[in-house]
Parts: structure tokens; sequence; C-alpha cells
């Protein structure tokens, strides 16, 4: 028995190894991916519904590791988060979305890209601080920039957090609510965050031409951040059904596969040259 007893633990040590050792290194290789640089910013398409033109975008990040390949966020921003590395992505990203911003306006072809951030750098008091150093770095403007934050994100200390978010429209920078429907819900909160937009989640957006009860959550959400002077985006539109029962809504942008999938910053700016509104 006591034999049978080692040889388990023979068996399932080296499992725990090897899960220690994979969690430590995922966190030196994230150190090292900015600095390697394996990072890239990505951009998906808000297409206006009131002009068909592509005004703005959406950057996602994406790690192309060296030897694991392509790594999705899911499986990296909740842990950098988790072990405090997030605040670095952030800045990281923020720095090429002002980046490229500057260089579009200066080329007349003018973007606003949405930057996700997330629940630790809202609950950051020294966050505003930080964008002030990445505007005079990269001589980006303020209202070319979105941020996008989440309820959660916003709710884990409501009054610290929504010091740090006035501080970020005083500075000029926009603010999205991004995933509504998904957490606290708070009305209350909603009318005193200093939001210029709201994404509503893909969760209610999916089906919702033959979903008579979703679109008249989808309809009323409209008619609400229409009446507290939002605009509003509908995320992960796929079909064209979908796409005409927002259109029908009053929506005001749609983003999602249907227009097009997270793209290269290069295809992105072909591919917006090459389409004509709608
Ligand atoms: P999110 O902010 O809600 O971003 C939208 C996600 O939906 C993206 O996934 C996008 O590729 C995907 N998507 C867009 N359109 C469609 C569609 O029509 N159908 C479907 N099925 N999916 C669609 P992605 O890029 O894998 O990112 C996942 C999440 O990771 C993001 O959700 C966001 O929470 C987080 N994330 C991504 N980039 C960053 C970043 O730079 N910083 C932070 N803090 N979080 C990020
Ligand atoms: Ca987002
Ligand atoms: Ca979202
Ligand atoms: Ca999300």
């Amino acid at each position: 028995d006591a034999r049978r007893h080692q040889a388990g633990f023979a068996i399932y040590t080296p499992e725990l190894d090897l899960s220690r050792t994979s969690h430590l290194s995922l966190l030196s290789e994230l150190r090292q991916a900015v600095e390697q640089n394996e990072l890239r910013m990505f951009l998906q398409p808000k297409v206006c519904l009131k002009t068909g033109r592509v005004d703005s975008a959406e950057a996602l990040i994406r790690w192309q590791h060296p030897r694991r390949g392509f790594v999705p966020p899911f499986e990296f921003i909740p842990f950098a988060e988790q072990t405090g590395r997030i605040g670095q992505l952030t800045r990281w990203m923020l720095l090429r979305a002002m980046e490229l911003t500057r260089d579009l306006a200066a080329k007349g072809t003018p973007l606003t890209v949405s930057v996700n951030v997330s629940a630790r750098d809202v609950q950051d008091a020294g966050f505003p601080e930080v964008l002030d150093a990445l505007l005079a770095q990269s001589g980006g403007a303020p209202e070319r920039i979105r941020l996008e934050i989440t309820e959660s994100g916003v709710m884990e200390n409501a009054d610290r957090a929504l010091t740090v978010l006035h501080a970020l429209r005083a500075r000029g920078f926009t603010l999205s609510l991004d995933d509504f429907g998904t957490g606290y819900s708070s009305l209350a909160y909603l009318r005193r965050m200093p939001v210029s937009e709201l994404k509503i989640d893909r969760s209610f957006v999916q089906g919702i031409h033959r979903d008579a009860d979703g679109e008249s959550l989808v309809k009323s959400t409209i008619e609400l951040s229409h009446n507290l002077g939002l605009s509003v985006v509908a995320e992960g539109v796929e079909t064209i059904e979908e796409w005409q029962t927002l259109v029908r809504l009053g929506s005001d942008y749609v983003q999602g596969y249907f227009a097009s999938k997270p793209l290269a910053v290069e295809d992105f700016i072909a591919w917006r040259a090459a389409r004509t509104p709608f």
C-alpha cells in the first residue's frame, strides 16, 4: 500500500512540477514578449451605420510566440492581470495606437482606435499620468484614442475607478463601456460613468433576427443609450440578418466578422482603402 502510495506520488509530482514550470516560464516569456517584439496590434473595423464608413477600429492584442505559435488573448490576458503584468501590455498597445493614429491623421486618413483597458488599469490612480507620458512620447492626440472599460472592472472599487475615468475624460480621451449586459449592469453607475459609447455584447447579438425577446432587450438598450447621449456599437455581427436587424433597431455602429475579422495593421489599411461605404 505504501509503495502504491509512493508510486502515486511518483506519477503526480512531475505533473505538478510541469504545471509550475510552465506557469513560471509563461511569466518570464510574457516579460520577454514586449522586448522580443512578439506582440502585434490587430485592428477590427467598426462600421458606422449612418455613413457606411469606417472611421474607427478596435485594437486587439496578438502574441506570436517563437515556439508556442499564436497564443490567443484569453490564454494570457487573464494571466497577465493576475500576475500584475497587464499594465505593461496596456502601455504597449496604447503607444502603438497613439503612433498609428498620429500617422494616419497626418496622411489625411484619420482613424479613432479603441484600446482595451483592464480592471487593474482603471483601479490605478497613476494610470492618467501613464497616459500623459505616452502622449508625450508618441505625439498622439487623446481624441483619437478611445478606452474600452468593463463594468466589472469599474465595480471592483467604483469610487476609485470613477476618479480615474473622470481624469481620463478631462484629458480628452473618450470612454466606451465594453461587453454591456454581461456584468452588473447597474443603471445607476451607467449614469455616473463618463462614457460616450456602449458596446452590446456579442451574446445579445447572435441570432437576434430570430429571437423576439433578444430583440426587445437590444431595442431598449439602444433607446436607453440614446436617451443618455451614448452611441451604440453592436459586437459580434456575423450575418447579414443580424446586421439588418441592428440597422432597424437603430444601432450606430456594427463590429464583427460580417464586416471583417481583426486584421494586421497593414491589412486593415489596405482593406479600408479598397472598400466603398456599404
Ligand atoms: P473583447 O474586448 O470583447 O473583444 C472582442 C472579441 O470578439 C475579439 O476576440 C474579437 O476577435 C472577437 N470577435 C469580433 N467579432 C466577432 C464575431 O463576429 N464573432 C465572434 N465569434 N467573435 C468576434 P479576441 O481578439 O480573441 O479577444 C478576446 C478578449 O481578449 C477581448 O474581448 C478582450 O477582453 C481581451 N483583449 C484582447 N486584446 C486586449 C488588449 O490589448 N488588452 C486587454 N486588456 N484585453 C484584450
Ligand atoms: Ca473590447
Ligand atoms: Ca466586447
Ligand atoms: Ca470580452
